[in-house]
């Protein structure tokens, strides 16, 4: 089901998004990875992705606040693999501030990479699924995308509106084979929350630990970090055909934590 179909994951050089694009390589699927890196650790990947057995290998350097790079991100993946099937819209920054101090030009790039490019993307990946007459479309969001935190403005809004993205092109996409869905981690530990330990101790005045501890898994009723490979499997699954009847639902992944 997913060998050889074609897939997109935004921010896919590290993280969550790599783990992904990991999974699906072990799937046989032609991959296209996207994400700010230097040359010579994108050669790297891509020789990993292929020794793991995907199909095809690329790499698109869209900048996800650019609404014409990522429309040419998806034009490429469909020149090249001939198609578009899956679309994993996970790129993502964050930046911790009470909002009274929180840069204008860091809400707005947390918007656009964090939400707006979804859209785009979506946008331009739609009308290749609709004429394949399948697709999908996963979108990372998180816990965040149904509950708050403080210090985390942008961040929550951004995946709150993903949330309701996922819901709509669900509805719009229900008849051409196309599925869209959200997964809702919890912490997992990449570099996106490794710095996030560091902002959240400045902006909280306590030390790393303290943050891990009292902080980040405080809310997570299991006390552990969620694992990259547990979102992967789960985008799998939505990828599958198994999950030809989910559409417009999020999926929490997340230790308990939105149980509270
Ligand atoms: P990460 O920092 O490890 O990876 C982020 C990726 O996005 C990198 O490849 C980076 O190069 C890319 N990126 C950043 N800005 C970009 C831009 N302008 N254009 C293109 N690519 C860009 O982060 P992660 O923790 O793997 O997060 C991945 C996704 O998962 C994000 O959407 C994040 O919000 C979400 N998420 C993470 C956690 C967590 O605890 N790590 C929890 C819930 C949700």
């Amino acid at each position: 089901m997913i060998k050889n179909k074609s897939v997109i994951i935004t921010g896919s050089t590290s993280g969550i998004g790599l783990g992904i694009a990991q999974f699906f390589s072990k799937k046989g699927a032609k991959i296209c990875i996207n994400g700010f890196i230097d040359n010579s650790s994108i050669e790297q990947i891509l020789n990993q992705l292929k020794t793991l057995g995907a199909d095809a290998v690329m790499y698109h350097a869209a900048d996800m606040t650019q609404p014409t790079e990522i429309e040419d991100l998806v034009n490429s993946v469909n020149s090249k693999f001939s198609s578009v099937d899956i679309l994993i819209n996970n790129a993502g920054i964050q930046y911790v501030s009470p909002i009274e101090n929180f840069p204008a030009d860091m809400y707005e790039k947390i918007i656009q990479i964090n939400m707006s490019s979804s859209f785009y993307a979506s946008k331009a990946a739609i009308p290749i699924m609709k004429r394949n007459n399948w697709g999908r479309i996963i979108n990372i969001a998180s816990a965040h995308g149904v509950v708050a935190s403080p210090f985390k403005s942008a961040y929550v809004m951004a995946k709150h509106g993903i949330l309701g993205l996922t819901k709509t092109l669900a509805l719009e996409t229900a008849q051409f084979g196309i599925t869209a869905n959200a997964i809702c981690p919890g912490y997992v530990l990449t570099p996106l929350v490794e710095g996030q330990i560091k902002d959240t101790a400045r902006a909280r005045g306590i030390s790393e630990n303290e943050v891990i501890q009292n902080v980040m898994l405080a809310n997570q009723p299991t006390k552990k970090f969620v694992k990259i490979e547990e979102v992967a499997e789960m985008a799998g699954y939505l990828a599958s055909s198994k999950a030809n009847s989910v559409t417009g639902s999020s999926f929490p992944l997340d230790g308990g934590w939105t149980a509270h």
